[in-house]
């Protein structure tokens, strides 16, 4: 299974994407994560954490270049999950030249819809337990007692904002590329993380 999640910042892609990786045997490569984990190790060029900060886009090289070194580790054997990547069709292109030079392809995008007033909410409300990487709501889905919390820094209203405008802006142009390729579905992501997660796994045939 080579699946690419789409969605706006904060739609619960993270949320959703554990559950398919754990059903389908499969990692989930965010590549989020993987900038802020280099911006932690202080080995991220600081012209892209100023971006981060800001709420737009690292240039298509360097997540491009950091997709190419993942996927071709070992538990990417049977698939993998792509969050939050390709955001603009370039990345997309690329990620297609990749794949079909390692003789594969991908099999579906699937595209998380929420409205834009409940993804500020859900993103200036999350907290992520450092312990454990799980995924947490301080009023939907209140973190345990001993959770060690993080908050994005780029999790703020202003920031959020900024972010939610630069997705609509740049994958204006993704949804439909992917839906010409006759492999965009799109779930509504409005709902109970378990109602959400019915109508994902509906969407995948499972
Ligand atoms: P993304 O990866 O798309 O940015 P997350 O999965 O991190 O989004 O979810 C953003 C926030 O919204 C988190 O705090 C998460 O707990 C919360 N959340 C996710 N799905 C739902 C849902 N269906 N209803 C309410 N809150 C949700
Ligand atoms: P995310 O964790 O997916 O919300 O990403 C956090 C930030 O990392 C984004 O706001 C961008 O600055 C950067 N980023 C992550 N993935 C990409 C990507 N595919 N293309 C460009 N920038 C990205």
């Amino acid at each position: 299974m080579r699946l690419v999640f789409v969605g706006p910042p904060g739609a619960g892609k993270g949320t959703q994407a554990q559950f398919i990786c754990e059903r389908f045997s499969i990692p989930q490569i965010s590549t989020g994560d993987m900038l802020r984990a280099a911006k932690a190790e202080g080995s991220l060029a600081p012209e892209l954490v100023a971006t981060m900060a800001a709420g737009g886009l690292v240039p298509d090289e360097a997540v491009v270049a950091l997709i190419e070194v993942r996927t071709v580790r070992e538990d990417c054997a049977t698939g993998f999950l792509l969050d939050g990547f390709p955001r603009t069709v370039p990345q997309a292109v690329a990620l297609e030249a990749m794949l079909s030079k390692q003789g594969s392809k991908l099999d579906v995008v699937l595209a998380l819809e929420v409205h834009k007033d409940l993804l500020i909410e859900r993103a200036v409300l999350r907290r992520t337990d450092k312990r454990t990487g799980r995924i947490y709501h301080l009023k939907y889905n209140p973190p345990p007692a001993d959770a060690v919390l993080e908050h994005r820094g780029d999790d703020h209203e202003d920031v959020v904002k900024k972010r939610v405008e630069t997705y609509e802006a740049m994958t204006a142009e993704l949804l439909p590329y992917y839906a010409a390729l006759g492999l965009l579905r799109r779930v509504d992501g409005v709902g109970l993380v378990e109602q959400v997660k019915a109508r994902v796994f509906e969407a995948l045939g499972v």
